[in-house]
C-alpha cells in the first residue's frame, strides 16, 4: 500500500480515496467525512453510493451537495440480506476494479459496510472504519448489524472511534493501538453544521411551520421507528403505546415514518385517524433536526438518534432491550423502555408528569463528540498519503 502511495507521489499523482456508503445515517455521518476530505490538497475523494436505501438517501446527498461519482443503484423491491449481499459484492467488486482506490472509507454497520470491507480487502485495499468499535454484546441486537461492525472490524486497518469506551472496545479484540484513534462521532459535526445553517436560512425547514401551528400549546413527542428485531409484534405494541399517549389532550406526537414496508403499514392501521398524531413522510435532515429542537421528547428505536436528542437537550426514550451506544444512558439522557406496550406508556407519561425526573434528563449533553470528528479523520487518512511522500523521499 505504501509502495504504491509513494509511487503516486513520485508520478504527481494524489492518494485516492473512495467513500463507500448506501444509507440514510451514513450519508448523514458521511458528508462532514466527505466534505473535510475534499479540502486536502493530497488526497482525491470518490464518493461511491450503493443506494441500498433510495429514497431516503438521495434525501440527504441532495441537502448536503453531494454528487455521486459512482452510482450502483442495488436496491429491489422486496430486497433479502442474502440477496442484498450477493449484488453488493459484485456491483462494489466491479466498481474497485473500475475505480483503483488506494483507500475505501466505510461506516458503521450495514451491509454496505461490511460487503464493502470485505471486497477490499479481497483486493488488498486497506479500509477505514468511521464509527468503530459499537458494541452490543449480542449478535441478535441489533441484527444483522452487530455482526456486520464485527466483521469490519477484523479488516480494517484505520478505526475511527466515536467515543473511548469505542476504543477500549477494539482494543480489548486485539486490535492494533496504533490503528485506534478516538474522534467523536461524525453526527454531532452533522447536527451542528445543520442546526448553523438553519438558523440562517430557517426556510430550509419551513415545511414543519404547520404542524408547529398546529400543535402549539401541547407536549410533543417525536418518534421513529424502523428497527429489524421489532419488525411483526414489537411494531404493534410500539403503536398501540403511541396511540395510548396520543389519548391525552395535551401530548401530540409527530412521527416521521419510515417507508418500509413492515413499518408503515402496521402504523396506519393504529395510527392513521387519532387527531393528535401527525403521521408524515421521512423528514429530509434540516426538518428532522428542527423536529428535535421543537419536541419535548424522543420515542425512538434509532442509533443515530440516541446520540443527536442528547446533544439538543432532549430526553430519549429508546426502545431496545440493549444499546451500543450506553454513553447517553451512563449520562442519564438516555433510557432503554424495550418494546412492551404497558412500559412505553408508563415512562413516557412519567417523564411528561414529573417536571424534576424530566428536568434530570434534559440536560443538554455531548458524550458522542465535538463538531470536529471530521476534521480528525481527514487528517489521519492523509497523514497515510504524507507518510508514503516521507518514504518516497527516504528512499
Ligand atoms: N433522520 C432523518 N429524517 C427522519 C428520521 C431520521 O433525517 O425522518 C435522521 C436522524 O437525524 C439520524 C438518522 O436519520 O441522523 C438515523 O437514521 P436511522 O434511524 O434510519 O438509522 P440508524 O441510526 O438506526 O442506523
Amino acid at each position: 500500500m505504501l509502495r504504491k502511495l509513494a509511487k503516486r507521489h513520485a508520478q504527481g499523482t494524489k492518494m485516492k480515496v473512495a467513500v463507500v456508503f448506501g444509507t440514510r445515517p451514513e450519508a448523514i455521518k458521511l458528508f462532514p467525512v466527505i466534505h473535510a476530505l475534499r479540502a486536502c490538497e493530497q488526497v482525491d475523494t470518490r464518493v461511491i453510493v450503493t443506494a441500498q436505501h433510495r429514497g431516503l438517501l438521495d434525501q440527504v446527498l441532495d441537502i448536503a451537495g453531494i454528487k455521486p461519482d459512482v452510482d450502483l443503484d442495488v436496491m429491489t423491491p422486496g430486497q433479502t440480506l442474502d440477496g442484498l449481499t450477493a449484488r453488493l459484492i459484485v456491483e462494489l467488486g466491479k466498481a474497485f476494479d473500475a475505480e483503483r482506490p488506494d483507500r475505501v472509507v466505510v461506516h458503521g454497520d450495514t451491509l454496505t459496510t461490511m460487503v464493502a470491507s470485505l471486497a477490499a480487502y479481497y483486493r488488498q485495499i486497506p479500509v477505514a472504519h468511521v464509527e468503530a468499535g459499537l458494541r452490543s454484546g449480542d449478535i441478535h441486537h441489533p441484527w444483522p448489524e452487530e455482526v456486520n461492525r464485527r466483521v469490519v472490524a477484523c479488516i480494517a486497518d484505520l478505526n475511527f472511534a466515536p467515543t473511548q469506551a469505542a476504543a477500549d472496545a477494539l482494543l480489548k479484540e486485539n486490535r492494533a493501538p496504533e490503528g485506534i484513534h478516538v474522534t467523536g462521532n461524525t453526527v454531532i459535526d452533522a447536527l451542528l453544521a445543520t442546526r448553523e445553517r438553519l438558523l440562517s436560512t430557517p426556510s430550509l425547514a419551513a415545511g414543519l411551520d404547520g404542524l408547529a401551528e398546529r400543535f402549539a400549546g401541547k407536549r410533543i413527542l417525536a418518534v421513529t421507528s424502523h428497527r429489524r428485531e421489532n419488525f411483526g409484534g414489537g411494531m404493534e405494541a410500539i403503536a398501540r403505546s403511541i396511540a395510548d399517549i396520543a389519548a391525552r389532550p395535551d401530548v401530540a406526537v409527530i412521527f416521521p415514518v419510515h417507508p418500509n414496508p413492515n413499518v408503515r403499514p402496521v402504523m396506519e392501521a393504529v395510527l392513521g385517524s387519532l387527531p393528535n398524531v401527525a403521521m408524515i413522510d421521512p423528514l429530509d435532515y434540516p426538518h428532522f433536526v428542527r423536529l428535535l429542537d421543537m419536541c419535548d421528547l424522543v420515542l425512538t428505536d434509532s442509533g443515530g438518534v440516541q446520540e443527536e436528542a442528547p446533544s439538543l437537550g432532549k430526553p430519549v426514550l429508546v426502545m431496545r432491550e440493549t444499546t451500543e451506544r450506553p454513553e447517553g444512558v451512563m449520562a442519564g439522557t438516555a433510557k432503554l423502555v424495550g418494546t412492551d406496550r404497558a412500559r412505553i406508556v408508563r415512562e413516557v407519561l412519567a417523564l411528561l408528569d414529573d417536571g424534576d425526573a424530566y428536568a434530570a434528563m434534559a440536560r443538554a449533553h455531548n458524550p458522542f463528540g465535538d463538531g470536529l470528528a471530521a476534521q480528525r479523520i481527514a487528517q489521519v487518512i492523509a497523514q497515510g498519503a504524507a507518510s508514503a511522500t516521507d518514504m518516497d523521499e527516504a528512499a
